[in-house]
């Protein structure tokens, strides 16, 4: 029996992300341990990639369904969900993977609800037992405990995975994936209930931490108030969202929902810079996850360090201030050329 998984295609403006090779090597694994010839389907959605679809096929993408159009510009959730659910009908793969973000966190419930499918979100791990047994695994009571999924339902399965645990595999040598390319239908986008009247864009600084991107969290090393708007300028500078340990939010430097760790909110964002931060326990279970780690601290013997890729000894008063203009210098070279 062929067994043919779905992943979504994640992209920002025609720029295929990262998560969507990492997706591409988890189905390969799941179909290289189930011992059972695998095909991967990629579901993408927009117009005008920068690089061919085709090019998937490196990844071990054996298919592409492109769905392009005007409404392709714009997520819908509403309307993309209708447009999956009414293509899943032609087929019935054994999996859709996507990585859990916005739009996903969004889209895999609708498209599980409107097909009536099992869905498991925020996975870390995907199991596939002897007994044809199918266990999603998830990280619950802030990474402290995790729990096992069984799904009691017939493929499809939709699981959303934590972008953190997706591995980037480099590039294979695999034939170019075979592209089908579907005008979205209008006739699902007249039959819609709601609509998108104005998109209001964030400054990058306000997003949610869970949400962003780039996370720079500053500690107690930091300092209160006045001395705590270089962390700001920092994350405007990087286009990041702002956050802190507990001592940060007690001082009322910040507000509770910036607040990472045991008592706060979890981060897996693709960068986090922790500046002066000593790395206790309660603090890390909250950002373990991220997948580029940076520490600044005077202290060489800081916690946090066990914790980083990149970590620099010093004042965050002294490293941040030249980091920062560097970064300025950088942006405005770029807005010139
Ligand atoms: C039940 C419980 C739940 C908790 N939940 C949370 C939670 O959710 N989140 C959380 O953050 N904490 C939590 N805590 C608190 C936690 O134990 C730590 O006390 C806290 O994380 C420490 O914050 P910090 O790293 O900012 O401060 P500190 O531990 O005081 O560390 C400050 C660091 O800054 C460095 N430093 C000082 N000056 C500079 C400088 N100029 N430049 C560079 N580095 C400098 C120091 O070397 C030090 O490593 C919890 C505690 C308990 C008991």
């Amino acid at each position: 029996m062929t067994m043919d998984i779905y992943i979504w295609v994640h992209h920002r403006e025609g720029l295929i992300e990262d998560v969507t090779f990492g997706l591409a090597a988890e189905t390969s694994r799941i179909i290289s341990e189930k011992g059972e010839i695998g095909t991967i389907t990629a579901i993408a959605v927009g117009n005008n990639f920068v690089d061919p679809l085709r090019h998937l096929g490196l990844y071990g993408v054996n298919r592409v369904v492109h769905f392009k159009g005007r409404e392709a510009d714009r997520y819908q959730g509403e309307y993309y969900a209708a447009i999956l659910a009414e293509f899943m009908q032609q087929e019935n793969p054994f999996a859709f993977l996507m990585a859990h973000t916005d739009e996903t966190a969004d889209l895999g419930p609708r498209v599980a609800a409107l097909k009536g499918l099992g869905i498991v979100t925020r996975a870390i791990d995907l199991k596939l037992g002897l007994h044809d047994d199918v266990v999603a695994i998830r990280p619950i009571a802030n990474g402290h405990l995790s729990e096992e999924m069984y799904f009691q339902c017939p493929p499809p399965y939709l699981v959303t995975y934590l972008p953190a645990v997706l591995n980037i595999p480099e590039p294979g040598s695999g034939k170019d994936a075979v592209v089908m390319e579907i005008e979205m239908a209008k006739q699902v986008s007249q039959n819609l209930k709601t609509k998108i009247v104005e998109v209001i864009e964030a400054s990058p600084e306000d997003l949610d931490i869970e949400e962003a991107d780039i996370v720079v969290a500053g500690g107690r090393g930091v300092g209160k108030d006045g001395r705590f708007e270089i962390i700001h300028e920092l994350a405007a500078a990087l286009g990041g969202s702002v956050a802190g340990t507990r001592p940060v939010v007690d001082w009322q430097t910040l507000p509770y929902e910036r607040q990472v760790g045991q008592t706060g909110k979890t981060v897996t964002p693709q960068l986090i810079i922790n500046c002066g931060i000593s790395g206790a326990n309660e603090y890390t279970a909250g950002m373990e996850k991220s997948r580029n780690v940076v520490a600044i601290n005077i202290d060489p013997k800081a916690r946090i360090f066990r914790f980083t890729d990149l970590g620099v000894v010093g004042d965050v008063h002294k490293v941040l201030p030249s980091l920062i203009e560097r970064l300025k210098k950088e942006k405005a070279v770029k807005e010139r050329a």
